[in-house]
């Protein structure tokens, strides 16, 4: 069902400075810039291999990354794995007895549609899946 890790998000207080370490000391090539509003981010695509890093800047202290940035500070956000088609995957997933955050796919960034599993029910790791759009 899980394709294989499309990406890690990373929550940041400071975009440049994220994009300092991943694109310039680590080497990373930048791939894709976007605010998604659905997220309440600015978020920042890098290439690792077939996978990526996703950096999330928070559009205001009051959005989910807001919050958690509030709350744990900048660091590690989410894993997200790709799917070939996430209402089936949402479905075998809800039916295993994982709790969804979204019960609908939303667009997440580059025209993917998305859906997040709730953390107390994945070991404690925020979970995204990503049905990712034509191409990419
Ligand atoms: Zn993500």
């Amino acid at each position: 069902m899980l394709d294989r890790i499309d990406h890690i998000g990373v929550a940041t207080d400071d975009l440049d400075a994220a994009l300092t370490l991943y694109a310039g000391s680590l080497g990373m090539a930048l791939a894709h810039r976007e605010t998604v509003e659905s997220q309440g981010v600015e978020a920042v695509l890098l290439d690792v291999g077939e996978g990526h890093v996703e950096l999330l800047l928070p559009l205001g202290p009051d959005t989910p990354v807001g919050k958690y940035l509030e709350k744990r500070g900048p660091g590690l956000h989410h894993v997200a794995y790709s799917v070939g088609d996430i209402e089936a995957a949402l479905e075998q997933l809800s039916g295993a007895g994982i709790e969804l955050i979204d019960e609908e796919p939303r667009v997440g960034i580059r025209d993917s549609r998305v859906a997040f599993l709730h953390p107390r029910t994945t070991g404690g790791v925020l979970t995204e899946i990503v049905e990712p759009a034509a191409g990419h």
